[in-house]
């Protein structure tokens, strides 16, 4: 008889974009003429930039003519990906990598989801609280999380490190020993980022207790602030302890064409073995490679013309993010975030649930957002809201949530 991995039985319901969606589709049913106004969305909403779409023509045309045709590429990437990513992404900022340290891939879900299998079960994973959940739930799958009390809500093996105002949202190194250490900067959630003097106390303490760090940077061209690291291997140390996970999604509006990259560097070595060869092994064994038509679309991007299209492109979603931030900080509201991300943070008024919170600007203002409490316990207290609309869409979204606080 097959037996199934009994770990996926474990996993809760995924209930906060459903719920929002339910809750919304109701408000929305009883009152047919409110104009809902989504800032809560996660997802890119500006097309393709045009230095993008050219290269893509150009990459679809050579596929007509057997001479240019291309079948399998290989499976970490191809060299042109590569070897621009690190010129541009990591040389420019002082980091010397290899290409062979980078491998391209069809996004970081796949990557952060994917890197643990490289890595026993029986290592000790801790996570920030808010979290993107997908590193939690990956480790759940592979059994590294232990049983998930529902009280809790939080898995009884993961060790959690709430990220508030309260601490700066800088987690605090744990007490007790960990192996496997996510860190996201910028923060979805929170929209906040870690300095450099906050990211090398991590590193010296992956170094000392032989733990890794993966570093998720999906959000690293949201930076505006000159002195905050774009890469952990900007800080001293990092290559002998940390993974790094990038994204064209966000960058460059790939969410829907899907192209990351991951960083393993040759220094990284646990029990003799480098990390670097065993992605390898697992890349070239379970994945075939990213479309070279997608490649050629990201690398267009390391273009002079392509990198200035898509950072107007991404000063737009800032300056969403910006409005949402002083909109609602003119309310007197605690917020977060929006300076280096797309992500706007807001503390609820007088201790409101997160969810109530959620419910009384959509029922008053017609602005949906994402309750805070749904990326873990210490969301709570919190709403997520996005700089990804519309910009006369966010304007009158806040102009609404003024008018009802
Ligand atoms: N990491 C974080 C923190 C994210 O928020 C997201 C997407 O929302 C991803 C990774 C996934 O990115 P990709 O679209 O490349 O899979």
């Amino acid at each position: 008889m097959a037996k199934i991995n009994e770990n996926y039985e474990k996993l809760p319901g995924s209930y906060l974009f459903a719920e929002i969606a339910r809750r919304t589709a109701a408000f929305q049913d009883a009152n047919p003429d409110a104009k809902i106004i989504k800032l809560g969305i996660g997802d890119v909403t500006q097309p393709l930039v045009p230095a993008v779409v050219q290269a893509m023509h150009e990459a679809v045309d050579e596929q007509t003519a057997s001479a240019s045709f291309k079948g399998y590429g290989p499976e970490q990437g191809y060299a042109f990906l590569r070897d621009a990513i690190v010129e541009a992404d990591f040389k420019t900022r002082g980091v010397q990598l290899s290409a062979d340290e980078v491998f391209i891939s069809d996004g970081a879900k796949s990557d952060c989801g994917n890197i643990g299998d490289i890595f026993a079960v029986d290592n000790k994973v801790a996570v920030c609280d808010p979290v993107y959940p997908v590193y939690v739930d990956s480790n759940a799958m592979a059994g590294r999380a232990g049983e998930y009390d529902v009280d809790a809500e939080a898995w009884t093996d993961i060790h959690y490190m709430p990220t508030t105002s309260e601490n700066g949202f800088c987690p605090a190194i744990p007490d007790a020993p960990v192996d496997i250490i996510y860190l996201c900067s910028p923060n979805n959630p929170t929209g906040t980022v870690l300095t450099r003097e906050q990211l090398k106390a991590w590193v010296d303490h992956a170094n000392e207790t032989d733990a890794i760090i993966m570093f998720d940077a999906a959000y690293e061209r949201f930076i505006t602030e000159e002195a905050i690291p774009h890469s952990i291997y900007e800080v001293e140390g990092a290559k002998t302890c940390a993974i790094e996970f990038r994204s064209f999604s966000k960058t460059a509006g790939f969410t829907g064409m899907r192209c990351g990259y991951t960083v393993v560097p040759h220094e990284l070595v646990r029990q003799g073995q480098s990390l670097n060869a065993m992605w390898n092994r697992r890349q070239t064994t379970k994945f075939n490679g990213a479309s070279y038509i997608i490649q050629k679309g990201a690398a267009a991007i390391y273009t002079p013309e392509g990198a200035r299209q898509v950072e107007e492109v991404i000063a737009g979603y800032l300056a969403n993010a910006k409005v949402i931030r002083d909109g609602l900080e003119a309310c007197g509201l605690e917020v977060y975030g929006a300076q280096n991300s797309p992500y706007v943070w807001c503390k609820t008024p007088e201790g409101m649930g997160s969810w109530d919170f959620f419910n009384k600007l959509l029922e008053e203002a017609h602005v949906i957002t994402t309750p805070g409490a749904g990326f873990g316990p210490a969301g709570e207290g919190y709403i997520r809201l996005t700089g990804f609309g519309d910009p006369d869409q966010t304007k009158e979204a806040v102009k609404r949530i003024q008018a009802i606080l």
